[in-house]
């Protein structure tokens, strides 16, 4: 099976049935209105759409972090609406980093992992080979706080990486980085999650940015797809 860009898709992966998600509190707002949309395997698709739209809701629906209220969310013939973020299998990674302060580079890609119970050897040669994919051979002594911007989002990526999710949510990962930055390192991440086969949903207000890392890019507007 071919996509429209000539990109192999194959059956399974992410499935996103008519979800819904709203807020409630003073003034409801219904954030994402009836969302359907897969994720192949080894596919990257972005969410594309003003900031308000209902991305990052749905991406939180998707991962686990937001509870939607109703429809559901599938990993191949697995139901994953209720199941909580830690099962789910997936990755994410945020506009900030949001890497752990108190450890190296080599802690933060090796924290997974460690969690997971790996040995120390084979933890030890999973953040080399993260290192190497991401392009950092070397720093993984280097403190989180001597790193600039594009080496920071270099380290979440990897650090997402090292658990082997199966999907990988970015929500706006290179928003924060000047656009000369942004736009190599679109380049590379486009790179980095083909090298590793992971399908991966994309959150972005930047067509340019959607278009460089995506094979597929999704409209959203107003908590719908377009
Ligand atoms: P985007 O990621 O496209 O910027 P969001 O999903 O963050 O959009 O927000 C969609 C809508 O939901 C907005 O109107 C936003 O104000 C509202 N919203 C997002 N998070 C919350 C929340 N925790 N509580 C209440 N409203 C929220």
């Amino acid at each position: 099976m071919y996509g429209p860009n000539g990109y192999e898709t194959m059956p399974g992966g992410l499935t996103v049935t008519d979800l819904v998600v709203t807020y409630s509190g003073d003034n409801p707002v219904e954030a994402v209105r009836g969302v359907s949309l897969t994720v192949g395997h080894g596919e990257t698709v972005a969410l594309l759409g003003p900031s308000g739209c209902g991305k990052s809701s749905l991406l939180g629906a998707v991962v686990g972090t937001v509870e939607p209220a109703s429809g559901t969310v599938a990993w191949n013939d697995e139901e994953l609406t209720r199941v909580p973020i830690h099962k789910r299998r997936f990755g994410m990674v945020f506009q900030d980093g949001q890497l752990f302060p108190h450890l190296d580079v080599a802690g933060n890609i090796a924290f997974g992992p460690r969690m997971a119970g790996v040995s120390v050897e084979a933890r030890a040669a999973r953040v080399e080979e993260l290192l190497r994919v991401v392009g950092l051979e070397g720093l993984g002594a280097r403190d989180v706080s001597e790193l600039s911007g594009g080496q920071r989002q270099r380290v979440a990526l990897a650090r997402s990486l090292a658990a082997k999710p199966r999907l990988l949510a970015l929500d706006e990962p290179l928003s924060a980085l000047d656009s000369e930055l942004r736009t190599r390192l679109a380049k590379d991440v486009k790179a980095i999650l083909r090298s590793q086969g992971v399908s991966a949903l994309l959150v972005t207000h930047d067509p340019a940015e959607a278009e460089t890392m995506a094979h597929r890019v999704l409209r959203m507007e107003d908590g719908r797809l377009v």
